[in-house]
């Protein structure tokens, strides 16, 4: 199977006529080949979106939030062959491409279609004047995402930016191609102008660096890791282009002695593992108060060990396979840095899989404890199925361990007492902090974070804001 670029409209094979391998997660078997994109398709893509972007920033708002809610409707239609083809490009559980994937995907077009809709100029009156607040295109944007939640956060960019006017490029991970292609058929068959929205496949040095330095790109939306992060803000740096940079994260889990102990160790199974750990919120540093530290552990331990690992097509699947080779030995290497550092490994190894799967990237979900709370594995982001659990005593000492690393995505708390978990919230130096839950999403608030976790915030009418030029117009009364 070849997967192919699609710029004004055609599927097109690369420049190059080189090509990349798309591996199967869990088994290590070619699934796709997908177009190696140069400097060249870029520039055509690019080309392509700029020719597309007078006509397509004329319509009215209600004529782009009727095209997002068409896309909403023609991919709700494929919402079992989202799940499908998203689990089997990820190596994720069944289940969770369905409730989470597919689910968001859909939702992420019809909910800005309804924003986009609603949208209305807005009024300041002054004595003797009006100001009046209009929200125009930027022009043409590069999207760029990464692996893990591959068409849930494509399609989270690509509904605002092309709701607000503008035309885009995307380039989607060069490990996670299928659901991307999908987006990009759905389009094609309900008839989106062509240009509006195009995409070069390929990887980060070929094709996602070209893009954000390319002259008439005005605006970069790009979620991935941080160091790349830098690179691409340096890159947008030179020419003004407007960036919103989505990045790592190493998120606390506070956990009070007065917790509901039973709910709070389900939630933060849940936060530490959920698509093996490869979510950017997922919390992985676990400081649990002293009077339940050993409690905490036993229970959450043998939840831990109760989580189902194997087949991702299996319905009862909970954890499913790492997205890479190098991912899995980046996270071995943890694990032995962990031991190094002097940490106790409370669970953890090798699943027992069958034959099939000797090819896949496997682990099982690991649990550390006893490392200094400015150990390496307790502050630098792994990004898969590894907690730290810490012990602590007082607030203030949960929030100085919460705030003790250059990431400042999220994080959670877990208490009966909700004064202070909202006092203990507000001191911790992360865009988002859930009490008593986790990944819990109104996508009307903003989303984003501090620090090296990135810059901006996408979400709502912030992201209405990003995707868009604020103008005033002020007219003097007679
Ligand atoms: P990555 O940074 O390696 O790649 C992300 C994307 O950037 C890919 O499409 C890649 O091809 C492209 N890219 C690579 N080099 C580039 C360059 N020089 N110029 C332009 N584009 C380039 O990240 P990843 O491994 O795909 O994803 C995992 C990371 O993403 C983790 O750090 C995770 O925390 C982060 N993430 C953050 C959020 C968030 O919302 N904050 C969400 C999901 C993932």
């Amino acid at each position: 199977m070849n997967i192919l670029n699609y710029i004004s409209g055609k599927f097109t094979e690369p420049d190059s006529g080189e090509w990349l391998e798309d591996l199967s997660p869990a088994t290590g078997e070619l699934i796709a080949l997908i177009p190696k994109s140069n400097q060249n398709d870029v520039n055509k893509a690019v080309h392509a979106a700029k020719e597309a972007l007078p006509q397509w920033s004329s319509l009215t708002n209600l004529e782009r939030a009727n095209w997002l809610d068409k896309i909403a409707d023609k991919l709700e239609s494929k919402y079992e062959e989202i799940a499908t083809l998203e689990s089997k490009d990820t190596g994720k559980p069944i289940s969770l491409a369905r409730e989470v994937d597919a689910y968001r995907s859909v939702k992420n077009f019809r909910f800005f279609a309804e924003m986009i809709r609603d949208l209305n100029n807005e009024i300041f009156e002054m004595g003797d004047a009006t100001n009046k607040v209009i929200y125009k295109p930027v022009g043409v944007g590069a999207l760029i995402t990464p692996w893990n939640l591959p068409l849930y956060l494509l399609s989270w960019k690509v509904a605002p930016a092309i709701g607000m006017g503008n035309t885009v490029v995307c380039k989607p991970s060069e490990m996670t191609p299928l659901t991307a292609d999908l987006l990009m058929k759905t389009i094609d068959e309900i008839g989106l102008p062509k240009g509006v929205v195009n995409l070069v496949h390929g990887d980060g040095i070929g094709a996602g660096s070209p893009l954000v330095s390319h002259q008439d790109i005005s605006l970069v939306s790009f979620t991935g890791g941080t160091s790349t992060g830098s690179l691409v803000a340096k890159s947008a740096a030179s020419s003004f282009k407007k960036l919103s940079l989505e990045l790592g994260g190493k998120n606390a889990s506070i956990i009070f002695n007065d917790c509901n102990l039973e709910r709070t160790v389900k939630g933060v199974v849940r936060s530490g593992f959920l698509n093996q750990g490869q979510v950017c919120l997922c919390g992985s540093r676990i400081l649990v108060q002293n009077d339940i530290y050993e409690e905490f552990i036993d229970k959450f331990v043998l939840e831990v060990e109760s989580m189902k690992i194997g087949d991702p097509s299996d319905e009862n699947t909970i954890l499913g396979a790492l997205i890479s080779p190098e991912h899995l030995s980046k996270v071995e290497e943890y694990i032995e840095i962990a031991k190094s550092e002097g940490g106790t490994i409370l669970t953890g190894g090798y699943p027992d899989l069958s034959e099939e799967y000797k090819n896949g990237n496997w682990i099982s979900p690991t649990v550390i404890a006893d490392l200094d709370v400015k150990s390496r594995c307790s502050t630098e982001e792994i990004f898969g199925p590894v907690v730290t659990i810490h012990k602590f005593n007082t607030e203030k000492e949960a929030v100085d361990i919460a705030n003790n690393t250059r990431y400042g995505l999220a994080g959670s708390i877990w208490t009966s007492d909700l004064e202070k978990g909202n006092r203990v919230a507000e001191e911790i130096h992360t865009g988002m902090v859930w009490i008593n839950t986790w990944l819990h999403r109104d996508l009307r608030v903003p989303f984003g974070g501090v620090k090296d976790s990135g810059v901006g915030r996408e979400g709502g009418r912030w992201s209405l804001g990003f995707f868009s030029e604020a103008m005033n117009i002020c007219t003097k009364h007679d």
